[in-house]
């Protein structure tokens, strides 16, 4: 592997604390990292290397997904970290930057790669950008690359105009745009599911399918972040994002390679099949939600508009259900229910596949009496399995009836501890190169335009009726009434 330097570009907030250096430190102990490195935070805190580095081990002990591995590994891994206290505002700190990387080329005595991760506030993104190219940092496609983080733009507009800056400046398969999503294990594993085996993809269409679900339900609140909720909401800090992704990989078409930009392609026509929302038709297929005050196991919620940095009157959502179509012929007519929420009564995401039933006339009525249809569920975190549902006959003198449930665990396969941190897999990724799980300027579009018309409408008409659902419970009644007018239900996971 080439040399590497990567710029961690708020190095000093709380992503690079809590997801990018324990990351970067499991790479490093795997053996996944260049030797010729050196990871450089970038913040405006007065900082030496020394604080700096004994503030990542503590982060690394807090938040790693292996802390006793410290012990052996952290002293060789912190001769490769380094802080530089900067305004990235300012030339001078690009000015720092070119010196630096020039030193190490020299040192190396050959070219290196630079990942310059924006881990800042979004709106320093593009200024930061424009500074790079000024600067000449980012000018080799091959060795140069940017990672933006969610969320990439605010609504349509401003995320083509973030794209529509980036294309002139720099080339696309330089820029990788973060969906955290992407990088989880079993969300990878549906291309497994559904592309390694023979079994599904003949009934994997609306012919044997009822509906897909997905919930990607919280338990916490905003938790301090409510100067950012108060601009995104659930609707953009989920739906947009993450929700359509997973979407985007039960309803694709079948690759014909592993290459990023053949995957990104299928889940673009995903996105782009989606039926467009027209206003009339909002509040049919679109439920919003704010949690009021209440208690969730035993402690007390304050609502929504009486967390820190929220307006008391906010119509922010903290909950979204969303009803669409892909208009395709393998999903012709089949619904695709999604719903996010902070304080759920669970936190859990899950995707669901729910068959047709089978035509019962050979049994008798009263064997019948549990029948349910055949369902796969996809538990993507934190429990993670693939359960099919069928029916079994109950043990007995008589044919009776019941689902059972067959289950594939990674915690039983003991897969748990050996699974990455999704931003383990992604900046792997980055670092050589591949662009397969992030998103493209077009995908992003597309998903903007796909929840444009309910941001419209949702900004049109204020909701009367927030807070509309108590912290612990599964949301607003009236997104019971979304599914439950088609004759269904929304699906938990069973008790463990
Ligand atoms: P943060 O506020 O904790 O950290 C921001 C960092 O930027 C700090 O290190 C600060 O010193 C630095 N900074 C700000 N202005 C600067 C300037 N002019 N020059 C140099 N440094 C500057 O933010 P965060 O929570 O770490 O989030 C970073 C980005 O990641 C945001 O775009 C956010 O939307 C995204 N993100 C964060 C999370 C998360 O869990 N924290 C999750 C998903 C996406």
């Amino acid at each position: 592997m080439s040399p590497t330097i990567i710029y961690i570009f708020g190095g000093t907030g709380d992503l690079a604390h809590r997801k990018l250096i324990p990351a970067l430190f499991n790479l490093f102990v795997d053996g996944y990292l260049p030797e010729k490195l050196l990871i450089v935070g970038i913040g405006r805190s007065e900082l030496g290397d020394t604080a700096y580095r004994e503030q990542l081990r503590k982060s690394v002990k807090q938040f790693s997904r292996r802390p006793e591995l410290l012990r052996q590994h952290w002293k060789r891994f912190l001769g490769h970290l380094r802080f530089s206290r900067q305004d990235l505002s300012q030339d001078k700190a690009y000015k720092e930057m070119s010196a630096q990387v020039a030193a190490f080329e020299k040192q190396q005595k050959e070219p290196a790669q630079v990942v310059f991760y924006m881990s800042v506030a979004p709106q320093l993104a593009p200024v930061i950008a424009k500074k790079l190219y000024r600067h000449k940092l980012c000018s080799d496609p091959a060795r140069h690359r940017m990672v933006f983080e969610k969320p990439f733009g605010h609504d349509l507009e401003s995320a083509r105009a973030l794209n529509e800056l980036l294309r002139k400046l720099f080339a696309e398969e330089q820029i990788y745009r973060i969906d955290h999503f992407l990088g989880k294990e079993t969300v990878q594993n549906i291309l497994a599911l559904r592309f390694a085996n023979a079994l599904f993809e003949p009934i994997w269409n609306g012919n044997y399918i009822d509906y897909v679900q997905i919930t990607a339900a919280e338990t916490v609140a905003i938790e301090n972040r409510g100067s950012y909720y108060e601009s995104s909401g659930a609707l953009r800090d989920m739906v947009q994002n993450h929700v359509l992704q997973m979407l985007c990989m039960i309803a694709m078409e079948a690759p014909i390679s592993f290459e990023a930009d053949e995957i990104r392609n299928k889940k673009l026509d995903v996105l782009q099949a989606i039926r467009r929302l027209q206003p009339e038709d909002v509040h049919q297929h679109a439920v919003r939600g704010q949690y009021g005050p209440g208690w969730m196991k035993g402690k007390k919620v304050p609502g929504y508009r009486a967390e820190k940095n929220v307006d008391p009157g906010s119509n922010v959502e903290t909950f979204a259900a969303l009803k669409l179509y892909v208009d395709t012929w393998r999903w012709k007519d089949v619904p695709f229910y999604v719903r996010t929420g902070k304080t759920m009564a669970e936190k859990e995401t899950l995707i669901t596949i729910q068959f047709k039933p089978a035509p019962d006339y050979a049994f008798p009525q009263e064997a019948a009496q549990t029948w349910r249809p055949n369902r796969l569920s996809i538990a993507i975190a934190p429990q993670m399995d693939i359960r099919l549902r069928f029916q079994a006959k109950q043990a007995g003198p008589h044919m009776v009836l019941r689902p059972v449930d067959m289950v594939f665990s990674y915690a039983e396969k003991n897969e748990e501890d050996r699974q990455p941190e999704a931003y383990e897999t992604l900046l792997q990724d980055v670092i050589e190169g591949d662009a397969t799980l992030f998103m493209r300027a077009d995908q992003v579009e597309a998903a903007w335009k796909v929840i444009a018309p309910v941001m419209e409408a949702w900004a049109a008409r204020p909701p009367v009726d927030f807070p509309n659902y108590a912290p612990g419970s599964w949301g607003p009644e009236d997104a019971e009434g979304l599914i439950a007018r088609d004759g269904f239900n929304w699906v938990t996971l069973p008790e463990s």
